[in-house]
């Protein structure tokens, strides 16, 4: 075979799962020459079709299935673990997430015989516990800046039902090693799926514009004024790309951050600038945070003739804007994580927080998912 390794990436069309399927395939990448195998739910979306992989429609959440689709791919070297299925309560995230999990490793750790490492990724809400509509926890989270090595919290929570079946599974094969990656806030490229704070943002912008109305700060003065990181979907790429190679990030978890902070303020203005937006900001005199659920709950249609009328993607406006996970981040405290640890075991990889936010809106102009 003309590949030195074989990625199964599961949530391909996800935030994360669309960088690696764009990264994975450039000649010059760690392990490489990659052959990609990308799985998701859905068939496959027009804006994966340039990208040299093999797609793979299949419910992971489904055993029998999992199995057909999955138990073929015998080549594979490494696993990409990018998906999640959201649902109501977090008992619910545990369960159906961590079912989706073993599914997918009861089948490909047997029937790969080459398989070596498996990337999974969660994320912070491990140090914070799971947030609501109005960003509460349920429980007293950790303080910031997180650790890698800080305590479990005691509430359920879905990062912790999948960390255990990884360990649990991996035991099924000598020598297989994992590591576990934590991102932050993700800015990234995805259509769809259901956390994407750049895309909703974007949407939101194109109706203001749209409406000749300013560009409110749809959050509280603490995340307007307060320091802020994100984490680039690229960069979590190479994050996992590192460990998967790297022979000191074996069997670890790690965040995976930027490496530097933001304010909103500043990237407002970005936004503003992408479209074309001279009013924006923070309303000093607002009595209460003004919330995106509340502020695009009647622009459906308005949303409808936006996108008839530049050639958008269609897309109804609740699918396409995640005005409930926006409203919790932007209502919430700022929350900052470490990057000591990946630093002191190998990686140096960083993003600018503000270029990084601007090129995401950029992209989702050319997919035509905003004007
Ligand atoms: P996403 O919502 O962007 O993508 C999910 C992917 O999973 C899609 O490709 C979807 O097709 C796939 N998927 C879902 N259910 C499936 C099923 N039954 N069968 C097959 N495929 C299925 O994912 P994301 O937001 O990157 O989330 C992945 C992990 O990253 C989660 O643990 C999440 O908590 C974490 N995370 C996300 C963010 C963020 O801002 N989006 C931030 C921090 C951490």
């Amino acid at each position: 075979s003309k590949y030195k390794s074989v990625a199964l990436v599961i949530g391909i069309t996800g935030i994360v799962g669309n960088s690696l399927a764009e990264i994975l395939p450039f000649s010059g990448i760690p392990g490489g020459p990659w052959k990609v195998y990308g799985v998701a739910r859905r068939p496959r979306p027009a804006s994966t079709s340039h990208l040299p992989i093999e797609y793979i429609q299949c419910d992971v959440l489904d055993e029998e299935e999992t199995y057909d689709k999955l138990s073929k791919l015998n080549d594979v070297t490494h696993v990409f673990y990018v998906a999640w299925d959201k649902r109501s309560t977090e008992d619910e995230n545990c369960v159906i997430n961590g079912t989706m999990l073993r599914n997918v490793l009861k089948t490909v750790i047997p029937n790969s015989p080459k398989l070596k490492h498996i990337c999974l990724q969660t994320g912070r809400r491990h140090y914070t516990g799971p947030i609501d509509l109005y960003g509460k926890y349920h429980v007293q989270p950790h303080d910031p800046p997180f650790r890698e090595d800080l305590p479990r919290l005691k509430s359920s929570n879905f990062c912790y039902t999948l960390e255990d079946v990884l360990l649990e599974e991996v035991k099924q094969k000598e020598n297989l090693t994992w590591s576990v990656h934590r991102p932050g806030l993700v800015f990234g490229f995805s259509p769809f799926s259901s956390m994407n704070i750049v895309r909703s943002l974007c949407i939101y912008a194109a109706i203001c514009k749209h409406e000749g109305e300013p560009l409110r700060f749809p959050g509280n003065r603490q995340a307007w004024e307060g320091y802020w990181d994100a984490s680039d979907a690229d960069l979590i790429a190479e994050h996992q790309i590192w460990a998967a190679m790297s022979r000191r990030a074996k069997n670890e978890a790690f965040n995976c951050s930027n490496g530097d902070v933001f304010k909103w303020k500043d990237l407002w203005k970005v936004l503003a600038d992408q479209f074309g937006i001279e009013h924006y900001g923070f309303q000093e005199t607002e009595e209460k945070v003004p919330s995106l659920v509340e502020m695009m709950k009647d622009k459906g249609p308005v949303w409808d003739n936006i996108a008839r009328e530049n050639g958008l993607l269609p897309m109804k406006l609740n699918n396409a804007g995640a005005w409930q996970f926006v409203d919790s981040v932007l209502s919430g405290k700022s929350l900052l994580d470490s990057m000591n640890k990946s630093k002191e075991h190998g990686f140096v990889g960083f993003r600018n927080s503000k270029t990084s936010f601007n090129s995401w809106i950029k992209k989702m102009k050319t997919h035509n998912i905003v004007p």
